[in-house]
């Protein structure tokens, strides 16, 4: 199998992979589409020994950074044998974007597998408005898996989707917690892979929320690379915080990444409509050098970026209106 390195038609290397483990999750947040019941057979998700193939293969292409996704990867009942495998192939850096309703017992565990990061959602430090936004009573599981991942020694970004009506006047407060914990905070524009989801009310541009922070703290600039998020570490503070704006400030120009999803698709863009599938290659046992094929196929046919990119937003309710219905949800 040839092994060369990764380049997309931008001249981007490809060095990180984000796997959906599952499409369903334990909550039903507000802006998202996940299911919580599933009619499908479990034929229907990659098996981690399939999973296990793909990231060897992946990684001699030159993919040195898997994250685990959904759904809720913590859903899966193998997700420590996942982490593990995939720990295994000699990926450098294992991480996890989880709920964290169900993470706390698994810590350790996760731990000895060799998870290195743990990036959790967190759209609110009260709890009843927690349960406005996520649907379920589970803040004070999550709260705890945020210290107890801590504590662990795990590196903790928290993901918070700010919402302009609903969470706006807690900005502050979650880089508060950045500044007195050492951990990430990354403030998540709104992004219309909601289908039905979708609340143009509820956007709130990232440049606003960051000129609320800007007015509060004093940041320094950390280089992006091929990061999503802009970043900033707290002068006075143990953290750092970060600001995506999917919507309204591109992230795309340096993307690094590629996904696969849990039914077996390579999809070369959050917001693509277009994907390689991957499960029958797998389940055929089709050679190494057939696998790599469609990863590449993949990387080739990566976007120069989202569909929003080379516009201008003015934020205005109608603009953001028109921004939904084209796009579906693609998980995670
Ligand atoms: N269930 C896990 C979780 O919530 O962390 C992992 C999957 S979730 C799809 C991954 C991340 O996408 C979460 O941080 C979530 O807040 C974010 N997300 C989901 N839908 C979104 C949307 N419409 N706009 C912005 N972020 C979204
Ligand atoms: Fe579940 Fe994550 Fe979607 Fe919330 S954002 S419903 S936790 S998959």
């Amino acid at each position: 199998m040839e092994t060369e390195k990764l380049y997309d038609s931008f001249g981007r290397r490809v060095r990180s992979l984000r796997i959906s483990l599952t499409e369903l999750c334990n909550f039903r947040c507000i802006y998202c589409t996940t299911s919580s019941i599933s009619i499908l057979p479990s034929s229907h998700y990659l098996t981690r020994y399939e999973i296990h193939r793909f990231v060897c293969i992946a990684n001699k292409l030159g993919i040195e950074k898997v994250r685990l996704t959904g759904g809720e990867p913590m859903l899966r009942e193998d997700i420590v044998e996942i982490v593990q495998s995939v720990k295994t192939t000699g990926t450098q850096e294992v991480s996890i974007t989880t709920n964290g309703s169900r993470l706390a017992p698994m810590l350790s565990a996760l731990k000895k597998a060799g998870l290195d990061r743990i990036n959790i959602s967190l759209d609110s430090m009260n709890a009843e408005r927690f349960r406005e936004v996520t649907l379920v009573h589970a803040f004070r599981e999550v709260m705890q898996s945020v210290f107890l991942a801590l504590k662990a020694g795990f590196p903790v970004k928290l993901n918070m989707v700010a919402l302009k009506g609903l969470t706006r006047d807690e900005i502050l407060e979650f880089v508060g917690l950045a500044r007195d914990w050492p951990l990430d905070v990354r403030f998540l524009e709104f992004m219309p892979l909601c289908g039905e989801a979708w609340r143009p009310d509820l956007v709130f541009p990232i440049g606003e929320i960051r000129s609320i922070v800007q007015d509060h703290f004093q940041l320094e600039e950390i280089p992006r690379d091929d990061a999503p998020a802009q970043t900033f570490r707290l002068i006075s503070g143990k953290g750092r915080v970060g600001f995506i704006g999917s919507l309204t400030e591109s992230f795309c120009d340096q993307c690094s990444r590629i996904r696969l999803t849990a039914d077996g698709n390579i999809r070369p863009c959050l917001f693509s409509g277009t994907q390689v599938p991957i499960k029958a290659l797998l389940r055929e046992n089709a050679p190494d050098a057939a696998i790599a094929a469609a990863i590449r196929e993949a990387v080739r046919i990566k976007p120069a970026g989202n569909a929003f990119r080379n516009q201008s937003f003015d934020s205005s309710e109608e603009t953001l209106r028109g921004a939904g219905p084209a796009i579906r949800k693609t998980g995670g």
